[in-house]
C-alpha cells in the first residue's frame, strides 16, 4: 500500500495520534507464553495480537515506523511452545548435570582455584598461603568460570548449549530450534518531521490570527551583529509596545530531543533577546534539557497533540 493511502486509514490515524499524544516514543512488546511477544498498545486499536503484529509490519514496510531487533524467541520444533529453557551441557557426554564454579586468582601468590575453595566462614582465605583476600582487583581477581560434569567428571570452561521444552519435554539444539525475531518500533524521523511541518503551519496561522506578522523560518538580529534563524519568528505591535516571539521545533533522533538543542537555542536567544522563546520538542525533551530550559527562560512545550500544542502556546502568549 502507498503511504498516502495508509495515512487515510482510520486505525493508522488513531495509532499515530496516540503515538504522539501519549509520548510513546518507542513501542515495546511484552512477553507471554501464549502469544509470545505482543503489543498491547497496538492491540487496543486493531483488536488482537496477530493483527497488531501485522499492523506494525505494514507501517514499517511503508517507512512510517522504524524497527529495531529487541529479542529472539526460541520455539520448540516439536510442539511449537516457547516455554523453553536453556541447558548448559557437558561437551563430552552431553549431560546438563553440570556444576558451575567461579575461579579466583590470589594475586600475591598466584594461586588459582574455585571460589568455593577460598571461602572461609564469612571471608575469602587463600588455601595455599592462608592470607585473607580483601579487595577484588587488588588482592584477587575473578579468573572466569569453570564447569565440572557431575556425570562423567570432565571439566571444561565452555559448555555446549541445548534447549528443553517444558511442555513436551523435547530436548533440542540450536540446529533444530525455531528462532523468531521480536522488534521494538518507533516513528521514523521523516514522519516526525512531517508532523512538525504540519504543526509549523498550524502555529503560523494561529499567530497570524492573533495579529502577529510571522516568518517561517525567520531571522532575528542579535546584539553581536549576527542574524539568527528560528523555525518561527513572530512580531506584533500593540500600541507602542513591540513584541517578538521565537519558536524552534525539535524532533528526536532517539527517544527524546537532546539537551544540546536547548544549549544551541539559548545561544541564539541570548544574543537576539526576543520577548519570548519557545521550544517544541517531539515527542519529548530529555530530562537534563528540561532544567536548562527553565534556567535559560525558554518555555518548553512537549508535543502532546497538535491541538494541545496550540492551546499551550495560547495560554503562554496571551
Ligand atoms: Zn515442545
Ligand atoms: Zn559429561
Ligand atoms: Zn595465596
Amino acid at each position: 500500500m502507498r503511504r498516502a493511502e495508509i495515512y487515510k486509514n482510520h486505525k493508522v490515524q488513531i495509532f499515530l495520534s496516540k503515538f504522539i499524544s501519549q509520548n510513546l516514543g518507542t513501542i515495546y512488546p511484552i512477553f507471554d507464553l501464549n502469544h509470545r511477544y505482543r503489543y498491547p498498545d497496538v492491540e487496543e486499536i486493531v483488536g488482537n495480537p496477530k493483527s497488531a503484529k501485522e499492523f506494525l509490519k505494514n507501517l514499517n514496510n511503508a517507512g512510517i515506523l522504524k524497527k529495531e531487533l529487541y529479542d529472539k524467541v526460541i520455539q520448540c520444533p516439536k510442539c511449537g511452545s516457547v516455554n523453553v529453557s536453556m541447558h548448559y551441557c557437558c561437551p563430552k557426554c552431553g549431560s546438563f548435570n553440570v556444576k558451575k564454579a567461579s575461579l579466583i586468582e590470589h594475586i600475591k601468590c598466584g594461586y588459582i582455584d574455585s571460589e568455593e575453595s577460598f571461602r572461609g566462614s564469612d571471608k575469602l582465605v587463600c588455601p595455599k598461603c592462608l592470607r585473607e583476600l580483601m579487595k577484588v582487583n587488588v588482592d584477587y581477581m575473578k579468573a572466569g568460570v569453570w564447569c565440572i560434569c557431575n556425570k562423567c567428571g570432565k571439566s571444561f570452561d565452555t559448555p555446549s548449549p541445548s534447549h528443553f521444552c517444558r511442555d513436551c519435554h523435547r530436548i533440542f539444539t540450536f540446529d533444530e530450534a525455531l528462532y523468531e525475531d521480536a522488534y521494538i518500533y518507533s516513528l521514523s524521523k521523516d514522519v516526525m518531521q512531517k508532523v512538525c511541518r504540519g504543526l509549523t503551519n498550524i502555529i503560523t496561522m494561529f499567530l497570524q490570527n492573533l495579529g502577529f506578522e510571522v516568518e517561517s523560518p525567520g531571522l532575528l538580529d542579535g546584539k553581536s551583529g549576527l542574524s539568527h534563524m528560528f523555525d518561527i519568528v513572530a512580531r506584533r505591535c500593540v500600541g507602542a509596545t513591540r513584541s517578538v516571539i521565537v519558536i524552534d521545533l525539535a524532533t528526536a533522533s532517539e527517544d527524546a530531543v537532546s539537551q544540546d538543542f536547548v544549549t544551541a537555542m539559548f545561544g541564539k536567544v541570548y544574543d537576539s533577546a526576543p520577548n519570548k522563546a519557545f521550544l517544541i520538542a517531539f515527542p519529548k525533551l530529555e530530562e537534563s534539557g528540561k532544567k536548562l530550559t527553565s534556567r535559560y527562560s525558554i518555555s518548553l512545550i512537549e508535543a502532546k497533540d497538535r491541538d494541545d500544542v496550540v492551546n499551550t502556546l495560547k495560554a503562554l502568549i496571551t
